[in-house]
């Protein structure tokens, strides 16, 4: 479990020196979104002790579900936890046998299972993507942060240019906390990591998502292993695909015995006001995915549905959540002066294939080093152009890598026997 020395290596050496002194500006840059992809830029700026402020929608840390567990790459988020320091509090949480994966069937036949036992060296299972839940991995990071970072229920509507381009100011919707505190502040560099439906990025690019054709309902089962052990042996340490007729059924395991699973559906966004699925109590969301849309797949599955209603109070609902995607490849040229830029999602988001949260921290990372070694505010915008040229390629491999998944998994043709293939040759 350690992310390649050479390529940390490499990365340091492509941006130099990073640390303030008298021949090297100290910058302040404003960070908008506390996911993955800001919380990693901030963190990584302090530590080269710049400045940093951090405004996030959500009103505090704990104002939503941060949603289930992450597999964390070697190549792109170990990366990017070892260069914001974190590998140790990360190894503490991470759960390597989490990597286990087994695929099946809407029969509950098996396609592909991992041997989860240590003797299995090479096995698929052993792909070095240790599983962290996401509320674990994010409070890592805020812990990590100097205090008073974040400044929480601070919602951007935009940034703009001042001082003639040689600053840049935010600018808040209207109540928001910060609208009146940091109305005039003006900031070095703005960086907009606030994901899907991103603020920033309509500064940079006229880029807006589409519809993928496809969404996810999210459900949750507590304590598996002792109230419901049979589903226990059929998920596994980690996580089980049931894939099949251009549907899925995805429960991953998260830490404590919790199970996150994932309808996977290819429907329209009128199928979603039609049903009013989104309003149903947790009982009559299941009976309906039960009866109208997996009524022909195995009880041992079905049991997925039964199992989150009964783990849910009547006054939830499951979060159904549209899957929306950018146009690939997805470029701009960069902001005048390159104190504007975007990272993760906002710049790249995906269908889910399983890097995109990995892909961000490593933009975090990225866009933190390329700011903090630019000795001046004259040599920001080569450091941001070459920063965005490599994140935009990165960004177009995924998007191809997340159709072959949509495709195989849940579009025409997809199934439990695609997705095998696909994964074989992922791991070739
Ligand atoms: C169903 C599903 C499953 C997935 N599974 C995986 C997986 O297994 N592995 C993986 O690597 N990736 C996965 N992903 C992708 C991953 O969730 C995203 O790529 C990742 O969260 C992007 O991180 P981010 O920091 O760019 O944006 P986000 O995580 O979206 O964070 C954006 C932040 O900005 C804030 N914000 C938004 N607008 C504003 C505003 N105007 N002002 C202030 N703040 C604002 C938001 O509140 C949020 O906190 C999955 C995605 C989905 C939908």
């Amino acid at each position: 479990m350690s992310p390649p020395p050479e390529l940390i290596e490499s990365i340091l050496a492509k941006w130099g020196s990073c640390t303030p002194g008298p021949e090297h500006a100290k910058h302040h840059v404003a960070i908008v979104g506390a996911g993955v992809s800001g919380l990693v830029a901030a963190r990584i700026l302090q530590l080269h002790g710049h400045g940093v402020t951090l405004f996030e929608r959500e009103g505090s840390p704990t104002a939503r579900f941060q949603g289930g567990t992450l597999d964390i790459h070697s190549e792109t988020g170990q990366v990017a936890l070892e260069l914001a320091g974190l590998t140790k509090e990360f190894r503490a949480l991470a759960r390597p046998e989490g990597e286990e994966m087994r695929i099946v069937d809407k029969h509950a036949t098996t396609h592909h299972a991992d041997d989860p036992s240590p003797s299995a060296a090479g096995d698929a299972c052993l792909r070095d993507r240790p599983e962290v839940d996401r509320g674990q991995l994010r409070q890592i990071l805020l812990d990590s942060l100097e205090a008073g970072t974040v400044e929480w229920g601070s919602s951007v509507k935009s940034a703009e240019a001042a001082e003639g381009g040689a600053k840049v100011r935010l600018l808040f919707e209207p109540g928001s906390p910060s609208a009146q505190k940091h109305a005039h502040k003006l900031f070095d560099a703005i960086v907009g990591a606030d994901g899907t439906w991103s603020h920033i990025r309509t500064v940079l690019s006229p880029a807006t998502p589409a519809y993928t054709g496809a969404l996810s309902i999210e459900l949750s089962i507590r304590d598996v292993d002792t109230r419901y052990p049979d589903l226990a042996t059929l998920i596994g340490q980690g996580t089980l695909h049931a894939l099949d007729d251009g549907k899925a059924l995805v429960a991953q395991r998260n830490s404590g015995g919790n199970i996150r699973v994932y309808a996977f559906l290819r429907e329209s966004l009128a199928w979603v006001e039609g049903t009013g699925i989104a309003h149903m109590t947790p009982n009559d969301a299941s009976a309906y995915l039960r009866t109208h849309v997996y009524a022909d797949w195995s009880p041992r599955l079905l049991a997925l549905l039964d199992a989150s209603a009964e783990c849910a109070s009547d006054a939830e609902r499951y979060p159904v959540r549209p899957l929306f995607q950018l146009a690939s490849p997805h470029a701009w040229p960069t902001f005048p002066g390159g104190r504007i830029t975007i990272v993760g999602d906002a710049a790249h988001v995906t269908f889910p294939n399983g890097a995109g949260a990995n892909l961000a921290m490593l933009d975090g990372a990225e866009v933190a080093l390329a700011i903090a070694s630019a000795r001046d505010g004259t040599a920001l915008e080569g450091k941001i152009a070459e920063f965005e040229k490599g994140m935009m390629v990165r960004g177009a491999e995924s998007a191809e890598q997340a159709d072959m998944m949509k495709n195989n998994f849940i579009f025409p043709d997809g199934g439990a026997k695609a997705a095998v293939e696909l994964f074989k040759k992922f791991v070739d």
